[in-house]
């Protein structure tokens, strides 16, 4: 059985751990420590990818030491890059992060999903569909998501796309 690690990166309070605890548990948490780091091994049939494990990084607050980020950015193979549509400054965040795996992946080696969470909340939308879709196009065309670990819209979605990214990759493209 395959084992990929997928890492969730992002600022405080997007939504990282609601969204782990979304694919792991199937439902919303909605107050969650958030100085807890965990990892979950998530033994799971991915749509595309069959039986497999996945390892879940939920990053919690010290990824805002860089070198914190760079031991998680070593060990992931895939990575969730999340913001909340209604906080610009998670989503300026995104792009600076993303800015830190491409200097330390190579090219080929960098799997990254953009994911704009908490699309529940239209009414405070203030990072618009079109900017997201934007900036994942400027991250080398990944693709582009927005979730909501509230009502479930696109979770499952998000988790197989990165997952099967990962499965492609290891299986040689
Ligand atoms: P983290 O710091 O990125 O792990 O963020 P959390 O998962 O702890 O979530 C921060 C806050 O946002 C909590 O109060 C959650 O209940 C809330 N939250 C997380 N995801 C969503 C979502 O999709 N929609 C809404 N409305 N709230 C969310
Ligand atoms: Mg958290």
């Amino acid at each position: 059985k395959p084992e990929y690690k997928v890492t969730l990166l992002g600022a405080g309070g997007v939504g990282k751990s609601a969204l782990t605890l979304r694919i792991i548990s199937g439902q919303f948490t909605p107050s969650y420590n958030p100085t807890i780091e965990d990892y979950y091994r998530h033994d799971t049939n991915v749509e595309g990818v069959g039986q497999c494990i996945v390892e879940i990084l939920d990053t919690a607050g010290t990824e805002q030491f860089a070198s914190m980020r760079q031991l998680y950015i070593n060990s992931g193979d895939a990575f969730a890059l999340v913001y909340a549509i209604d906080n610009l400054d998670s989503f300026l965040e995104v792009k600076e992060i993303y800015q830190q795996l491409v200097e330390m992946k190579k090219p080929e080696e960098l799997l990254v999903i953009l994911v704009g969470n908490k699309c529940d909340l239209k009414s405070k939308r203030t990072v618009s569909t079109q900017e997201g879709i934007q900036a994942a196009t400027q991250m080398k065309k990944c693709p582009f998501l927005e979730t909501s670990a509230k009502d479930g819209t696109n979770v499952e979605e998000f988790f197989n796309t990165l997952v099967a990214a990962v499965d492609k990759k290891a299986r040689g493209d």
